[in-house]
């Protein structure tokens, strides 16, 4: 239709067909889905065992040059490219989108399942709870956070022996230890399986984990944006004899816990991963572990961006992308180039209404830099260029010369937003092709590197950075991971989305600055070390939510 209904429009006036049917068409066996409600079902692990002979399909990475706060269209590229590969060039596909975390549900950004012609339905379902993955994250996170508390409290208000009694407690007159105790034990040196042939010091030291308060990492979740919640003080009540401290909440999908369910190739493994989590450290410096607290319950589980992706991710799955779909509009690109600056909910001014070749130009500077950062992974890429129906036919032309001047593999415009699949036919030939060349990937940084060196060279290769600064906190930090021996783990950065560097306001590509490191955290379950980026150099900002400084931090700029 035109002009496009909204995206609630559009995805109420479809019928998705039952999910049942959805599965038989695309092969999937009825014992390997799990079906929650008329149109959503997961797949079980099973169907990677019936399948492991088949050989790997391709694998194409969606990801987009520095966007608007609105958000450029990466979702509907990507629905849109499926839509036209599967119903126009008849190959087999399938999109793949994290679940929409309620945080920009209800911030600035709105809902992640793309729009117009190109989005997930219903778009309801999928935008608030999906099948409730979130939640157990949540749940599972903030069990952690309270054991890890009450057990602080309870080792200083209690003897060994209780303390002793209390973990391994006596069933019908029988104690016994479980499997993850065993394996605690024989961490300690405690080569005992019999929980009454302990000695008074084997108890003690079983039973104390000696959590130094100071160095808790983990936070609690919640997945709504309550920005109230971002410094807390808890252990308030009577009842909590005094262990009162600071803390904070996270967004819930920022939970170890998130990483771990997007890195896990099997139950087995995902357990491992929870129980090597690290909480805190004793006071000797040691790391304290998930499976230190004996705790059994499991969860389920932006800029994670390509970097990321690649390092971490591919490194993880061992699979090897072939393409990179780079998603551009000719808003972003036009605010690159200096145009002002857009505002969720503020009308658009006429630099991004009406034609202006300069600015565009001018911005390709971003999509040109984005270019090379997916070639020092040895993958072509393919710009997409989502139109918009403000966009004139030489903007749209020039985009796509400079784009292929810079390196792209092909530079084509998609229509899916307002037509659907057949609208990205062109980008779904190109992918295609793209796809067809063998694969040069490489990853950017050798784990083996030392933490500070595979820092600087995404700050350097990546952001464009001269070089970076640790606040002393981040190095303190560094030298007790390394001391700790987790020096050997990939680099998960938290910086803003909203510029290759720092600072949200520099669009374009800075040049010249300095990278600020303002702390640095471990998610060894998942198995990355995780810089957080300040906004200010030399000065650190309070705030609690690193890279994306408050109107309320006093070093706001
Ligand atoms: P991203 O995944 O990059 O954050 P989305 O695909 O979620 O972006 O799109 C952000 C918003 O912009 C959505 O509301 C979507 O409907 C709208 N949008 C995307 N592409 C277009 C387009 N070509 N024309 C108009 N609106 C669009």
């Amino acid at each position: 239709l035109s002009p496009v209904p909204s995206d609630i429009e559009i995805s109420r006036a479809q019928t998705p067909k039952a999910v049942e049917i959805l599965a038989k068409e695309i092969g999937l066996l009825a014992d390997e889905i799990e079906i929650y409600g008329k149109s959503k079902a997961k797949v079980r692990l099973s169907l990677l065992e019936r399948l492991k002979d088949q050989a790997d399909g391709k694998y194409v990475l969606v990801a987009g040059i520095t966007p608007t706060p609105l958000g450029e269209g990466k979702s509907t590229v990507t629905i849109g490219l499926v839509q036209a590969l599967t119903a126009h060039l008849n190959v087999n596909s399938f999109a793949c989108l994290r679940q929409p975390s309620q945080g920009p549900t209800f911030g600035v950004k709105g809902g992640a399942a793309g729009g117009g012609y190109a989005q997930v339905i219903p778009m309801e379902e999928f935008n608030l709870h999906l099948t409730g993955d979130i939640h157990a994250i949540t749940a599972a996170n903030n069990l952690l956070a309270a054991a890890i508390d009450a057990r602080i409290l309870h080792e200083n208000t209690q003897t060994d022996k209780a303390l002793y009694n209390r973990l391994v407690p006596s069933v019908n007159g029988v104690r016994e230890f479980s499997k993850i105790q065993l394996a605690r034990l024989k961490k300690l040196g405690i080569n005992k399986t019999d929980p009454s042939a302990l000695t008074e010091e084997e108890m003690r030291k079983f039973a104390r984990l000696d959590i130094d308060p100071s160095t808790i990492t983990w936070q609690r979740v919640v997945d709504t944006n309550d920005r109230f919640l971002r410094k807390i003080t808890v252990g308030q009540a009577n009842t909590e004899k005094g262990c009162s401290r600071q803390a904070q909440f996270d967004i819930a999908v920022a939970s170890e816990i998130m990483a771990v369910l997007a890195l896990t190739d099997s139950l087995s493994d995902m357990k491992e991963r929870l129980g090597r989590m690290v909480v805190a450290s004793d006071r000797n410096g040691q790391p304290v572990t998930a499976d230190d607290l004996v705790l059994t319950e499991a969860g389920f589980g932006a800029d994670i961006g390509m970097e990321k992706f690649f390092n971490i991710k591919c490194r993880a799955s061992g699979l090897v992308p072939s393409v990179v779909v780079l998603v551009a509009t000719v808003r972003a690109l036009k605010m690159h180039g200096g145009g002002p600056s857009v505002t969720a909910g503020v009308p658009l001014k006429k630099e991004y209404t009406e034609e202006n070749l300069q600015l565009v130009a001018d911005g390709c500077c971003n999509l040109e830099k984005q270019i090379q950062i997916a070639q020092l992974f040895g993958v072509p890429v393919v710009v997409a260029l989502n139109v918009f129906k403000t966009d004139t036919r030489a903007e749209i032309d020039l985009v796509c010369e400079l784009a292929k001047r810079a390196g792209a593999f092909n530079a084509v415009p998609c229509y899916h937003w307002s037509i659907g699949g057949k609208g990205s036919v062109d980008l779904a030939w190109a992918v295609r092709e793209a796809a067809s060349k063998e694969s040069r990937f490489q990853f950017l940084y050798d784990v083996q590197l030392p933490i500070v060196e595979k820092i600087r060279t995404i700050a350097q290769c990546v952001y464009g950075a001269k070089d970076i600064e640790l606040s002393p906190e981040a190095q303190s930090k560094i030298d007790r991971y390394t001391e700790q021996g987790f020096g050997n783990l990939p680099i998960c950065m938290a910086k803003t989305h909203l510029s290759l560097s720092h600072q949200p306001d520099k669009k374009g590509v800075p040049k010249g600055f300095i990278l600020p490191i303002s702390d640095v955290r471990a998610s060894i379950g998942a198995g990355f070390i995780y810089p957080l980026v300040g906004t200010h150099t030399s000065l650190f900002c309070p705030s609690l939510s690193p890279g994306v400084c408050s109107n309320s931090c006093p070093l706001s700029p």
